[in-house]
């Protein structure tokens, strides 16, 4: 169906139907995404306050033909909260709509509207003596609706999940304005279809998620972290075997970092403090979290000793405080920034089956050998399989220097990755940036499946036009 602007006429139109103040002129920030790959279009922001307000500003969104953009906290990295072809549409923002409405130690849940920034949970949480263990570097600014718009993953995941792991219930407005109640805080709920499944990680193309409920976990209190040298990705997982027998659940996260992240790190953030020296080729950030009558500290040296001894690490740095912790933990959270400040040729948010995880590696390397020179910084959630496969320009070269070869490079890098039975979205979603990646390698029957899902949720074609399906 063909869509319609969200033209002065409409605008003046929709501002009648909501209290004041809701409807607004564009502003720039709400029409930029991180990566500065695409720039948005709109012709008015909507910051609706109820859930009430969402269903009026879709209602007509959806009677007049006027694409809606959901718009979170902005820190995307698929281009999925900005529309930049197409009739202008409403960019509908849930900052105003930011509640934590109930933390709940004995259900061990947690009810947000889906404007309410991750940090926000977090603390919230916290203040309960309790976890929320969604962990991004983006949480200061992210918010809980576009974390389960995008299913995020995180560090975290190996130990609780992704967000649709996190998630029991939402409340969310479908395009033709109803409004859904599936808020519900069961464990247990076997009834039929799960549509919640459905909205998470639809990236705003079938509704507007507006609250949620989210599990809440016991808070561990004790951590051991160490930077372990480990001699490549196959010694890498050989020591997350062996992690996982020796600390089984309280392992939540096992990093894999290249050198190259820590050469970056040096190179544009020299603040931060490196834990080696030198920085080895391969090392592997490890963190256990326990309650606090078990000693994690003593429970990561003992580790650290066992692969030693089993030839699997050749040195490592075990945190003896929160602050070293904490210091570890920089050195990982900034090298997506260092990332962005040295400026990549392409980067690649993939998945593969454990086992394949160093083969993928090894081929990967080979095979952009053959394309050109360049340096790779592959890192990543290793105990989930997945790694942020990222290609940069040789010292002294821009990435611009590259641009005829960028195709080439995601070719080569997402075909391998198919062809290792992997995924080439992780964590990050499709938005804009992967449509043509999903229809060269979903499955013929789940992409078949997935267009009738749209058509039946939005037939009119109204949610994010663009984004996951091609315009
Ligand atoms: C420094 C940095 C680190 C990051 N680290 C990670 C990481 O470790 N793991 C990871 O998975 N991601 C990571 N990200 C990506 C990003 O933070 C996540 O995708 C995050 O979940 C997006 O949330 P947001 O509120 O910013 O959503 P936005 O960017 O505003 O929107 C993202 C998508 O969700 C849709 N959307 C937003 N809100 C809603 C809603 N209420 N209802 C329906 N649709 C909605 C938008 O239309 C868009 O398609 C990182 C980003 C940065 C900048």
């Amino acid at each position: 169906m063909a869509l319609s602007p969200a033209n002065p006429a409409f605008v003046e139109k929709l501002s009648a139907c909501l209290p004041a103040d809701t409807i607004r002129p564009v502003e720039a920030k709400y029409l930029q995404e991180m990566r500065g790959k695409w720039h948005g279009k709109a012709g008015c922001i909507a910051l609706p306050r109820t859930t009430a307000d969402v269903s009026t500003i879709l209602s007509n969104a959806s009677e007049a033909c006027v694409p809606v953009v959901p718009y979170g906290g902005g820190t995307g990295l698929v281009g999925g909260q900005v529309y930049p072809q197409g009739p202008d549409p409403i960019v509908l923002s849930l900052e105003r709509m930011n509640a934590i409405t109930s933390v709940d130690p004995i259900e061990n849940v947690i009810v947000a509207e889906a404007g309410a920034i991750l940090d926000n949970l977090h603390a919230a949480a916290e203040a309960e003596n309790r976890l929320f263990p969604l962990s991004i570097a983006s949480s200061g600014s992210a918010q809980i609706g576009g974390n389960l718009a995008t299913n995020a993953g995180g560090v975290n995941v190996l130990r609780y999940g992704n967000t649709r792991d996190l998630c029991l219930g939402l409340e969310a407005v479908l395009p033709d304005g109803r409004i859904w109640n599936g808020l519900s805080r069961l464990r247990k709920d076997n009834t039929g279809y799960d549509l919640k499944n459905l909205l998470i990680g639809s990236e705003g193309s079938l509704g507007v998620i507006t609250k949620a409920s989210l599990k809440l976990f016991a808070r561990p209190s004790n951590f051991g972290t160490a930077m372990l040298v480990v001699k490549g990705p196959a010694a890498a997982l050989d020591l997350l075997a062996l992690v996982r027998e020796k600390a089984g659940e309280a392992v939540s996260a096992f990093e894999l970092i290249h050198a190259n992240g820590l050469h970056f790190l040096a190179e544009t953030m020299p603040q931060i403090t490196l834990p080696f020296n030198n920085p080895p080729e391969w090392s592997a950030l490890i963190d256990l979290g326990l309650s606090a009558d078990q000693n994690a500290q003593s429970l990561i040296e003992a580790i650290f000793n066992d692969a030693h001894e089993a030839g699997l690490v050749s040195d490592g740095v075990v945190a003896s405080s929160e602050a070293q912790r904490q210091a570890l933990w920089t050195v990982r959270e900034s090298i997506p920034n260092a990332n962005r400040a040295v400026g990549s040729i392409a980067s690649h948010d993939v998945s593969l089956p454990l086992r394949s995880l160093p083969d993928f590696i090894d081929v990967s390397i080979k095979a952009l050998a053959a394309i050109g020179d360049m340096r790779i910084n592959c890192f990543g959630h290793l105990g989930d399989g997945n790694l942020h496969f990222n290609v940069f320009p040789l010292v002294g070269k821009n990435r611009d220097t590259y641009s005829d070869l960028r195709d080439a490079i995601t070719k080569c890098v997402h075909d391998l990755v198919h062809n290792f039975e992997g995924s080439v979205s992780a964590e990050h979603g499709i938005g804009r940036a992967k449509t043509s990646d999903l229809a060269r390698y979903k499955d013929p029957v789940a992409l078949a499946l997935m267009t009738d899902i749209k058509k039946t949720f939005d037939p009119k074609g109204i949610m994010n036009p663009g984004v996951i399906f091609p315009v």
